[in-house]
Order: C-alpha cells, then structure tokens, then sequence
C-alpha cells in the first residue's frame, strides 16, 4: 500500500462521516450510505449554502419514519 492518505468528509445528505481517499479530491464521490453524489472537498466548509437545509430536511424526514415505525399504542 503505498499512498493510502485518507481524509474525513461529512456527507452533504445524510451528515455521515465518510472516508475518502486524498486522490479523489475535487472528484464526485458517492456516499456509501445514501447514495449521494457530491465533490470531494479538502476544505472545511462546504460549497452548498443549504446544507443546513438538507440536513434539516434528512433530520424531518428522519422523524417522520420513527414516528411511522412507533408502535400504535391505544
Ligand atoms: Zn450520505
């Protein structure tokens, strides 16, 4: 294994942590979780202003399907 530098991405979509190689750098990656295409940054802040509306949105949707998922109770 020769240049295995790995550096840590947070998904754009679903805000996962995701391990990309330094060589795919300001390439389309694919999250491993969602599915989620998005260019591989090295720097800290991310180049869509919405993240914070897509992290809102994958938060909602989120609760939507743990209250789809809670057992009825009567
Ligand atoms: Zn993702």
């Amino acid at each position: 294994m020769a240049s295995g530098a790995l550096f840590i991405r947070p998904c754009p979509t679903c805000g996962r942590n995701l391990e990309i190689h330094v060589e795919l750098l300001g390439r389309w990656v694919q999250c491993c979780h969602c599915s989620a295409e998005f260019i591989a940054s090295a720097r800290n802040e991310t180049p869509w202003i919405d993240d914070r509306v897509d992290r809102a949105l994958a938060e909602a949707a989120r609760y939507m399907a743990s209250i789809e998922h809670a057992p009825s109770r009567r």
